[in-house]
C-alpha cells in the first residue's frame, strides 16, 4: 500500500530481503537494499518522488540517455555507529557536485528536498541494511539520466532521478602498481572532467584494460596537452608526499573535485602538515622517487579513502615506492577520517550528518 509522507509517496516492500546480506562477505555493488527512489522530471517540473521496492524498470529502445549519454551519478557512503545511529558523510558536498555535473550535461538541477530528503527517507526505511563495524558502510548511489523517447541529438526534455543503495565491506587489496598514462587522456580543458558523467568512466576503461594487460592495476592520468602534469589516478584524486609535505594537483576543469580530497587536506592541515595544491609534474615525481624525496603516492576517494601505490610505471620502467607502515602519512590521515566518518572520534568539523 502506498502512503504519502511529506514530499514522498512510499510503497514499502511486503517482505524484506535483508537475509541476503552477509556482513562478513560483502561483494561491492552487487546487492541492493529493499527500497529505491524514483523522481521524474516531466514538462519542466519535478513530479512527486516515489520510494518503491527495489526492482527492474521498463524503458524504450529509443531512450535518449542510451544513445547520447546524458547520464550523471554520485557516490557516497552512510555508516552505522556502535550505538546504531546512521550517519552520512558531508552529503551536501555530493549534492552540490551532482548539480554541477547536471549543469555541464545540460540537465535540470535536482532540488535538495529530493536529493538529501530522499537519502534521509531511504536510510530511515533501510537502516537495517547499513552494515556495522570495521570498514563497513552502505554505498549510496544517486543518479540521473535522460528519458526522452527521441533520436534527435538535443537536450532531453524529460529525466529520471533515482537513488539506490548497496552494502559495502572493507576494501582489501595489496597496494597497486600504477602506470603513468601518456597516450590516452581522461579529460581536456573545456571538457567534462569535473563532471561525474557516465561517459568519463566509459572512456577510461580501454586505457585501463591496456594497462592491466601490462600488469598495472591503476592509471595515473596526465594532462591532455603535454602529458607533463599529473591529474588524477583511476577514479581517485591523487596525493604525493615529498620531503614530508603533501603535494596534490590543484583542482581545475579537468579534475573531479573529490570530497575525500577536501576532507583529507583539511585534516592534514590541522595535523600540521604543509600542503601544496599546485601543478605536479611527472618529472618532479619521477626524479623524487629516484632520489628518495618522494616517499608516498596515494589515490583518495570515497570507496577506499586512501589507496597507497607500491610502484609507478613510467616509460616502461617500474619505480618502487617505500613500503607503507602505520606511520605513513596516508595511513595516519585515513585513520582520522575513518574515525570521524563512523562517529568514533568527535567531529569537530560538522561533517557528519545524522
Ligand atoms: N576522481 C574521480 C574521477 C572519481 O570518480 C572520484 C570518485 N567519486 C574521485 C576523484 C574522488 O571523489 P570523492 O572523494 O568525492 O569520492
Amino acid at each position: 500500500m502506498a502512503i504519502q509522507t511529506g514530499n514522498f509517496k512510499i510503497t514499502q516492500v511486503e517482505k524484506s530481503r535483508i537475509h541476503q546480506l552477509d556482513p562478513n562477505n560483502i561483494v561491492f555493488g552487487s546487492l541492493f537494499t529493499d527500497h529505491m527512489l524514483v523522481a521524474d522530471y516531466i514538462n519542466g517540473e519535478w513530479k512527486t518522488p516515489e520510494i518503491l521496492p527495489y526492482g527492474k524498470m521498463e524503458f524504450t529502445p529509443a531512450l535518449a540517455s542510451l544513445h547520447y549519454g546524458q547520464a550523471i551519478f554520485e557516490g557516497m557512503k552512510a555508516f552505522k555507529s556502535d550505538s546504531d545511529e546512521v550517519f552520512m558523510f558531508r552529503p551536501l558536498e555530493n549534492f552540490k557536485r551532482f548539480n554541477i555535473s547536471a549543469e555541464r550535461m545540460s540537465m535540470p538541477a535536482v532540488p535538495e528536498e529530493i536529493f538529501i530528503g530522499g537519502l534521509e527517507e531511504l536510510l530511515r526505511l533501510d537502516a537495517a541494511w547499513v552494515p556495522k563495524g570495521g570498514d563497513n558502510s552502505l554505498y549510496l548511489r544517486p543518479f540521473m539520466f535522460s528519458t526522452d523517447e527521441y533520436l534527435g541529438v538535443r537536450t532531453s526534455l524529460n529525466y529520471r532521478f533515482m537513488i539506490i543503495m548497496s552494502p559495502a565491506g572493507p576494501y582489501y587489496s595489496k597496494p597497486p602498481k600504477v602506470k603513468v598514462e601518456t597516450e590516452y587522456i581522461r579529460a581536456a580543458p573545456g571538457g567534462v572532467g569535473y563532471a561525474k558523467c557516465a561517459g568519463n568512466y566509459a572512456a577510461s576503461l580501454y586505457p585501463a584494460k591496456l594497462a592491466a594487460d601490462q600488469g598495472y592495476t591503476q592509471l595515473l592520468w596526465t594532462d591532455a596537452i603535454e602529458h607533463k602534469y599529473f591529474e588524477e589516478s583511476g577514479t581517485m584524486n591523487v596525493m604525493f608526499v615529498k620531503d614530508g609535505k603533501i603535494i596534490t594537483p590543484a583542482v581545475s576543469t579537468t579534475i573531479l573535485k573529490g570530497t575525500t580530497r577536501a576532507a583529507l587536506l583539511q585534516i592534514a592541515k590541522d595535523e600540521g602538515y604543509t600542503i601544496e595544491e599546485r601543478k605536479v609534474s611527472v618529472e618532479e615525481i619521477i626524479n623524487g622517487i629516484k632520489d628518495g624525496s618522494v616517499t608516498e603516492i596515494f589515490g583518495v576517494g570515497t570507496a577506499v579513502v586512501v589507496s597507497p601505490f607500491s610502484a609507478v610505471g613510467y616509460e616502461g620502467v617500474d619505480l618502487e615506492l617505500p613500503e607503507i607502515t602505520e606511520k605513513s602519512v596516508s595511513q595516519i590521515l585515513k585513520t582520522i577520517l575513518n574515525n570521524i566518518r563512523t562517529g568514533k572520534i568527535a567531529d569537530k568539523y560538522g561533517w557528519v550528518w545524522k
